[in-house]
């Protein structure tokens, strides 16, 4: 797919006729969703097309509350993923993006490098494999380690191999997440908060959308729902085959005096099968070393605690026939994750695989986030990302890790993908002055 413009580096003012949230205004697009992925869809829309009506509709008191807000904090380098994936493709991209947005606006990250750690002799040829995968996908500067390089580096790490990957960083997502909000409403976006879609419908002129603050009228929307993606595209008559399950990952934060046994990100080697369970240390922007998350079935999509449930998900997720299928093939790892849920001495000795001095008072709850995993009918997880164009929409039906990295290729691809809804000349930029003609000599 073709790259949106790169965008502008100072914000356009806003166009106060635009951004009034009274509902007689008919937008171009609606953003269902008030995530990184859909402000940052709303941002690469109102980049690309000039003069476009965007409206983002997040259901929330303020943006980022959900995925965005809960997640590690990791700008992920382009290391795990399929040659050729879209998340292999967006990763590495999305890695210097973002790294570039954060230092443009000024916003805390850091390019710290991450290692990733063999424990055992089983999975070294996995790691091997990974270095292969990460070249493959062009990730820069990857280096094989020995036990003592690994020792300069993450003095408390153990292990017998490692991969230093230095293009790996952190950054602070919450705000990035507000930064493309403002550039939003800068360039004559609205974002509404606080406003829930609960319906969607046809008409002669684009789209009905019902919601918790009365009606919208849009031409064409573009579903950003996360954890409630499935259930906005169902919203709209398109019935996908997948289905979001939601994961909770559970984190701990290491306390001050034991902060120190992490300089920066260890990683163990990934479970091919489940690229996203292995419990890992992250240090945040804010200097806070966490070790998680685990991965057990959330009772509530957007619940963050145990006794965060609702019937009606549960339902969704139990009568699936994809996550039935899951379970049965995979239950040992399942009761493998809610034991470390509810052992705190068993979340501890999966952490000391990698960092043997931890101890399990050294450690203290630090929240959780809830994974929106799309799972198809055969009971396989949804590997890649997976944007599906229908009917004058564009559904974002999985976008988990590394979605915040990223998100500006996310965003460009879907404005991208919506130029094909637009006739040709519609929104238009201007093209840019042109510089004057050489001035040529008068002849004598
Ligand atoms: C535990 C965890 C750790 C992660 N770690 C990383 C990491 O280190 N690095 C990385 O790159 N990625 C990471 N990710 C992935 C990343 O956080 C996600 O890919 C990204 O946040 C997805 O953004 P989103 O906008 O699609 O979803 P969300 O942030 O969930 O946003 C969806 C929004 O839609 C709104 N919504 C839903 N339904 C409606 C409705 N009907 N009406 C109005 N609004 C609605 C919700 O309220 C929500 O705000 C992690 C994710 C998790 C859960």
């Amino acid at each position: 797919m073709t790259q949106a413009p790169p965008a502008p580096t100072a914000p356009p003012q806003p166009r106060p006729d635009r951004a009034t949230p009274d509902d007689t205004t008919r937008y171009d697009v609606a953003v269902v969703g008030g995530g990184i992925i859909g402000l940052a869809t709303a941002l690469a829309l109102v980049q690309r097309f000039s003069g476009i009506a965007v409206v983002v509709l997040e259901k929330e008191s303020d943006v980022g509350q959900h995925q965005t807000g809960h997640n590690s904090g990791v700008i992920h380098s382009g290391l795990y993923y399929r040659p050729g994936s879209a998340k292999a493709r967006l990763a590495v991209r999305g890695a210097e993006q973002m790294l570039e947005f954060c230092q443009e606006h000024d916003i805390a990250h850091e390019r710290c490098g991450k290692v990733v750690v063999a424990t055992r002799e089983s999975q070294l040829d996995r790691l091997a494999n990974l270095a292969e995968r990460g070249a493959a996908n062009g990730v820069p500067d990857i280096r094989e380690l020995g036990p003592d390089e690994l020792h300069e580096l993450e003095p408390a790490a153990a292990g017998l191999r490692a991969l230093h990957v230095p293009s790996t960083g952190i950054a602070d997502y919450p705000a990035v997440t507000q930064t493309y909000r403002a550039l939003v409403e800068a360039a004559g976006g609205v974002v509404r908060t606080g406003v829930e879609v609960t319906g969607l419908g046809s008409t002669a002129g684009g789209i009905q959308i019902t919601t918790s603050a009365g009606p919208v009228r849009a031409g064409r929307l573009v579903n950003c729902g996360g954890l409630m993606a499935d259930r906005v595209a169902r919203l709209a008559g398109f019935k996908p085959s997948l289905r979001i399950v939601p994961f909770r990952g559970e984190y701990y934060a290491l306390r001050p005096q034991a902060a120190g046994l992490v300089r920066n990100l260890i990683y163990p080697v990934p479970d091919p099968d489940f690229p996203f369970l292995g419990v890992h240390f992250t240090r945040r922007v804010d200097g806070q070393v966490e070790a998680g998350p685990n991965a057990v079935l959330a009772l509530r999509r957007e619940g963050y605690r145990w006794r965060d449930v609702s019937a009606r998900d549960l339902w969704d997720s139990l009568s699936f026939s994809g996550f039935q299928r899951l379970a049965l093939r995979y239950w040992r790892t399942g009761a493998g994750e809610i034991y470390r849920s509810a052992s705190r001495g068993a979340f501890t000795k999966a952490l000391q695989e990698l960092v043997p001095e931890v101890r399990s008072q050294d450690l203290v709850r630090a929240g959780a986030g809830v994974r929106a995993q799309a799972l198809d009918a055969d009971g396989s997880l949804v590997d890649d990302f997976r944007l599906i164009a229908e009917e004058g929409m564009i559904h974002v039906l999985n976008a988990p890790s590394p979605g915040a990295t990223a998100s500006l290729g996310i965003g460009q691809e879907i404005a991208s993908m919506a130029g094909d809804w637009f006739s040709a000349g519609q929104f238009q930029r201007p093209a840019p002055p042109q510089s004057a003609p050489p001035q040529t000599a008068p002849q004598t």
